[in-house]
């Protein structure tokens, strides 16, 4: 009764299938940062599954750091970008590695991309966990990613539907029904961060 894996129409990509691919960027994003300092800011919420496996298997010093965005536009403008970053005044002068969950439109990773190099970072790599390229809007491709993925809405492993799955352990597509379920389901980037 009202369990999460029920409502999954079709897995997509297994835990031994993300773990094995974290595993790979981990190891890249290691050879990039060997002997220099730098923080891992986790786009909330939606990477900070990613973030605390892919972190782990960093064996190199790093720091960690939060940010989210939230947008005052509606989807198909680009509103305000409001950023809260946690903890604030780690920007200047430091290198970072900006992860999030995943790279639609681009919007948002190019906006926080922009917005560290204008705050002082010395550099702002990209991770991602899944990669949506056919999405594009924006000319960016993200440094690191572990996953490319067709145009369909994903689910878990930190992605969210109205808020919920975000605790299932592979990554999935889900029933028609559920969809169909939620008159506007927050695909905006912006709005569930
Ligand atoms: P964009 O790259 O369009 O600025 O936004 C990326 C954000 O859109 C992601 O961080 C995520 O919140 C949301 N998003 C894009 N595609 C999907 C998807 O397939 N599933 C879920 N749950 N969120 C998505
Ligand atoms: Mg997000």
């Amino acid at each position: 009764m009202g369990g999460m894996h029920e409502d999954i129409d079709r897995v997509l990509f297994s835990e031994s299938t993300i773990l094995e691919g974290i595993e790979r960027v981990a190891a890249d994003v290691t050879e990039h940062f060997r002997g220099r300092d730098f923080t891992v800011v986790s786009v909330l919420k939606g990477s900070c599954i990613f973030s605390a496996d892919l972190i782990r298997r960093i064996p190199i010093p790093l720091e960690l750091a939060f940010v989210s965005a939230s947008s005052y536009g509606d989807r198909t403008t680009a509103g305000e970008l409001e950023i809260s970053f946690f903890p604030t005044g780690e920007i200047e002068g430091r290198n970072l590695l900006l992860v999030d969950d995943i790279l639609d439109t681009g919007r948002t990773m190019a906006r926080l991309k922009r917005e560290f190099l204008d705050r002082g970072a010395a550099e702002v790599s990209t991770c991602v966990f899944l990669d949506k390229p056919s999405r594009r809007d924006v000319e960016l491709e993200p440094d690191f990613r572990v996953l490319e993925v067709d145009d369909l809405f994903v689910v878990g492993y930190g992605l969210d539907f109205a808020g919920r799955y975000r605790n299932l352990p592979y990554v999935g597509v889900l029933e028609q029904s559920i969809y169909a379920s939620v008159l506007e389901p927050s695909v905006d980037a912006d709005s569930n961060a």
